[in-house]
């Protein structure tokens, strides 16, 4: 360990790391059979190299290819473990279940297709056995995503900040490496609706944001269509913000103040000049500008209730169908 890394530790007054410590990949796939076996020994021999004992996780999140099949051929010959969902979840909830499934001192979050490039684990590992309890990637520009996304992406981080003292960082990402005090934290989190990212901003801890652009998608297609996006958005949203119900109170105060003037204004005219018949249009932007801020309200108003109905409700976060230990131990 160099005198830096010594430093950093030191600084941070963090406790020691394990001598031989056990890293758990965590990878999430959906349809990801062009990409999920070139990963798996990948990651193996980088591991290997660096001398870290080592799982290999990976959350069949309900893929409708033979992904969960080409995952269990490997299970015979390399470390692997298959923990297969009952059906397709997404991605949040993927990743929560690699997190309550890993076994290590330490694991590493990485997606399916190579857009993480593996070759920065151990880069992210070193950071990690220096004392901090999370390194996270960060990309350091959108290129290659649409105007429309970044534009979306944008806003959403400004809303999901608005007001907040816990801000969570813009263009991170999920390819990270958490300690197990971090995994245990993010395991005591009971909520349906997940938001990862959020999440670790929450819970704390050390952290260390590295620099790492994303690669290209190896095989197969994103999932992530514009609906599974805004999904996400207005499940971030809800779960750390409490803005857009106060944006709509203030609105709903500045409408009423200006109404209230209004009345006074056409009072005053009435008195003073009579009151010839006119103020249709006056009338009909009035009736349908308020119709649809009300329509609006009642909308964010039923997006954080029917999240609430979701938490009380107490269903599983996800359901298992197998879960196959490396060289093929089987548990249901
Ligand atoms: N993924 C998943 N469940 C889903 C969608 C995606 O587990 O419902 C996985 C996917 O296999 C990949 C990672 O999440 O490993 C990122 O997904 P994708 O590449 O589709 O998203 P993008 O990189 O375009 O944001
Ligand atoms: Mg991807």
């Amino acid at each position: 360990m160099n005198a830096t890394i010594m430093q950093e530790r030191r600084a941070m007054g963090h406790g020691k790391r394990p001598e031989s410590p056990l890293v758990s990949c965590i990878i999430p796939a959906f349809n990801e059979a062009g990409n999920i076996v070139a990963l798996l020994h990948t990651l193996h021999e980088l591991l290997d190299g660096s001398g870290y004992r080592h799982e290999l996780l990976v959350v069949d999140d309900g893929s409708r290819d033979d992904t969960a099949q080409r995952v269990l051929t490997e299970c015979r010959s390399l470390p692997v473990t298959l923990v297969q969902l009952s059906r397709n979840f997404g991605k949040e909830i993927a990743l929560t279940a690699g997190i309550d499934h890993a076994q290590g001192d330490v694991a590493v979050l990485i997606d399916g297709d190579f857009q993480h490039p593996p070759e920065m684990v151990p880069t992210f590992l070193e950071k990690w056995r220096a004392g901090y309890d999370m390194v996270y990637s960060v990309r350091p520009d959108r290129i290659g995503e649409s105007l429309g996304k970044r534009l979306f992406t944008r806003a959403f981080y400004v809303l999901v900040n608005l007001g907040s003292p816990q801000k969570i960082p813009a263009n991170t990402q999920d390819f990270r490496v958490l300690d197990r005090c971090v995994l245990d934290a993010l395991r005591q989190m009971p909520e349906r609706n997940r938001f990862m990212k959020g999440l670790y901003n929450w819970v704390g801890f050390s952290q260390l944001a590295v620099e790492c652009a994303t690669a290209e998608r190896r095989a197969g297609t994103s999932s992530f269509n514009f609906r599974r996006l805004l999904n996400l958005g207005l499940t971030g949203v809800t779960a750390f913000s409490n803005m857009p119900l106060r944006i709509w109170t203030l609105i709903g105060c500045c409408i009423s103040l200006c109404s209230i003037l209004y009345a006074l204004w056409e009072l005053l005219r009435t008195l003073l000049f009579g009151n010839p018949l006119s103020g249709w249009p006056t009338l009909t932007v009035a009736i349908t500008f308020l119709g649809g801020v009300q329509l609006l309200s009642v909308g964010i108003l039923g997006e954080y209730i029917g999240r609430i109905f979701d938490e009380v409700k107490q269903r599983p976060t996800y359901l298992v169908r197998q879960v196959v230990r490396p060289y093929g131990e089987t548990t249901p």
